[in-house]
């Protein structure tokens, strides 16, 4: 019985009894020994894969927000830098915020491609 689809690599899934992760082409649980039905390896497969996806989009959220917020705040202190005193600028601290811009753009733009990513691929 073939339970997965063509081109999707490895597929796994928990087991209903252990919850050990498990090959979804396998009709026996490797750590318990539970039989396992094609019909529920299918659904685990497609239950993880939303999972993983959620994850997924959870953690190119993260990067989105964080590297915008480092960002915003670069862009605020040389900003605020040129505002205060343009003596500042000819010093070492410049490199400060321009590290902020700089990391976290591009934070912020792998933020963004990954969620992007995520959109095509379903
Ligand atoms: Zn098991």
């Amino acid at each position: 019985m073939r339970v997965f689809e063509d081109n999707e690599g490895l597929q796994v899934f928990r087991c209903p009894a252990c919850r050990e992760y498990i090959d979804a082409a396998t009709q026996r649980c490797r750590f318990c020994q539970t039989t396992i039905e094609p019909e529920a390896a299918r659904t685990g497969v497609r239950q993880q894969k939303a999972h993983n996806k959620l994850e997924r989009k959870k953690d190119y959220s993260a990067h989105l927000y964080r590297g915008g917020a480092l960002f915003i705040v670069g862009v605020f202190v040389i900003m605020a830098t040129y505002y205060l005193s343009e003596a500042l600028l000819g010093t070492d601290f410049i490199w400060f915020p321009r590290a902020l811009i700089v990391g976290g753009g591009a934070d912020f733009l792998y933020g963004v491609f990954g969620l992007l990513s995520e959109r095509k691929a379903c």
